[in-house]
C-alpha cells in the first residue's frame, strides 16, 4: 500500500524499553530488572492521587469532563494565568503535535537544536516542515539567532532543560533571545524537567505567566510525566496566549485524556511536598553520578533534571555497554541515534543507582 510520503522519512520513535520487554528477551525476573530510561520519578507515586484514583473508578464508564475544569483551575492558580490560557493534551507531547499542526505545513520552516527531545522532528516531519538545527550539543542562543535571521522559521523549539543533555538556560539570556523574535514565529519553551531546574537553580526557572505575559508568541509546555510521577497517566499542557489555545482547541480531539487521568492530575497538583520531597533526593543521588564519572574519567553534562548524560570514552562503545546492562536487566538510553557516543541514565533510587554504578562497571572492565 502506498502512504503519505512524508513517512518514508520518519523512523518510529524508540520509547525506553518497557520492564516486560527485557523480562521476556532476557529471561530476567521482574525485581531485578531496574528501568533508568525514561526519567520517571523513581519515588513513585503520592498517596493522595493513589487514594483518589480508588474513588473515581466507578465513573469511568462516562466520558471523561471535556471542559477538563477542576484540571485547568488547579493549573491556572499554580501558574496564576488564566484557564483560557491552559490547553491539556494526552501528555504534553500531544501538545506539541497540536502546536506544529496549527503552525506548519511542508512550506515551513522549524528550527530547533542539534541534540533534542525527538518529537519535535517527528512531529514536524508529519506535516513535511522543513527541519533546521543548531550544531553545538548544548543549547546556544547566539547560535539560533543567527540561525533564525538566516532562514525566517515560522517556529522554535527551545527545551530547557534540555533532553537528553540536562543543561538548562539562564532565564534572562532565554527572554533577551525571545525579545529579538518577530511575533509571528511561535516559539516552544518545553519545560518538561522545569520543576527540578528551579529547585537546584533559581536563576533557570522560567515563570510560564511571565513568558506569555512579554511574549505573545510563546507557548510553554509543563507534564505530569516526570517530577509529578504520573508517566502513566499521559498528562500535560500547554500554557500560551487565548490566540494561540483557541487555535490548538481546532485540533483536539473530543475526550483527549481520561477520567483518572484528570483526577490524578487535579489531586497531584495539591501534593507539592510529595513532589518537592522527590527532586530533593534526586538531587542527593545525583551527586553520587557525578562523583561515579569522576571516578572512572567520564564527562557527565551538569544536569538540572532528574537523569545524567555520561559522554563515553574512545573504546567505550555506548550501544555495546547499554546492551550489555539491559542483558543484566538495566534499562538506560543509548545516544548513539543522537549521534553522541553516551548513556542517559535517570537519577533512580539509591539502590537503583549502586546497582547501576555496580553493572557499568563490569561492562566496561571486559
Ligand atoms: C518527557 C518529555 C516530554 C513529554 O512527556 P509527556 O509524557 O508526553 O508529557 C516533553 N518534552 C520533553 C523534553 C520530555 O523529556
Amino acid at each position: 500500500m502506498n502512504f503519505n510520503k512524508v513517512l518514508d522519512g520518519i523512523k518510529t520513535y524508540e520509547a525506553g524499553k518497557p520492564i516486560e520487554l527485557v523480562m521476556r528477551e532476557y529471561g530476567i525476573k521482574a525485581q531485578d530488572v531496574v528501568k533508568l530510561a525514561s526519567n520517571e520519578n523513581p519515588y513513585g507515586v503520592s498517596p493522595l492521587v493513589m487514594a483518589s484514583i480508588v474513588g473515581i473508578a466507578e465513573k469511568m464508564y462516562m466520558y471523561p469532563d471535556d471542559s477538563m475544569h477542576v484540571l485547568k483551575e488547579g493549573l491556572a492558580e499554580k501558574f496564576d494565568v488564566n484557564t483560557d490560557e491552559i490547553i491539556i493534551g494526552a501528555g504534553s507531547d500531544q501538545v506539541i503535535e497540536f502546536a506544529v499542526h496549527a503552525k506548519l505545513n511542508s512550506k515551513a520552516k522549524v528550527l530547533m537544536n542539534s541534540v533534542t527531545f525527538a518529537m519535535y522532528e517527528i512531529y514536524a516531519k508529519h506535516v513535511g516542515a522543513e527541519i533546521i538545527r543548531t550544531s553545538s550539543r548544548e543549547h546556544d542562543l547566539e547560535e539560533f539567532y543567527t540561525l533564525y535571521k538566516e532562514h525566517k522559521p515560522e517556529m522554535i523549539f527551545i527545551c530547557t532543560p534540555n533532553n537528553p543533555t540536562g543543561d538548562a538556560l539562564d532565564t534572562e539570556k532565554l527572554k533577551e533571545f525571545l525579545a529579538k523574535i518577530d511575533d509571528d514565529t511561535l516559539v516552544v519553551v518545553d519545560g518538561a524537567y522545569m520543576e527540578y531546574a528551579a529547585f537546584k537553580d533559581k536563576n533557570k526557572a522560567v515563570s510560564a505567566k511571565e513568558l506569555i505575559n512579554e511574549f505573545p508568541n510563546v507557548l510553554y509546555l509543563g507534564t505530569f510525566s516526570k517530577a509529578y510521577g504520573l508517566g502513566g497517566m499521559r498528562t500535560g499542557y500547554g500554557i500560551a496566549s487565548k490566540e494561540i489555545i483557541s487555535a490548538f482547541y481546532k485540533l483536539r480531539p473530543p475526550f483527549n485524556i481520561t477520567t483518572l487521568s484528570l483526577e490524578a492530575a487535579s489531586v497531584a497538583l495539591k501534593d507539592e511536598d510529595f513532589v518537592q520531597d522527590s527532586i530533593k533526593k534526586n538531587f542527593v543521588q545525583m551527586i553520587r553520578y557525578e562523583s561515579f564519572a569522576e571516578e572512572e574519567g567520564l564527562e557527565i553534562i551538569p544536569s538540572y533534571t532528574n537523569f545524567v548524560t555520561l559522554c563515553l570514552n574512545e573504546g567505550q562503545n555506548s550501544s555495546e555497554i547499554s546492551l550489555s546492562l539491559l542483558k543484566k536487566g538495566m534499562i538506560v538510553r543509548d545516544l548513539k541515534a543522537y549521534s553522541l557516543n553516551a548513556i542517559r541514565v535517570t537519577v533512580g533510587t539509591e539502590r537503583e543507582n549502586s546497582r547501576f554504578f555496580e553493572l557499568f562497571i563490569e561492562a566496561t572492565n571486559k
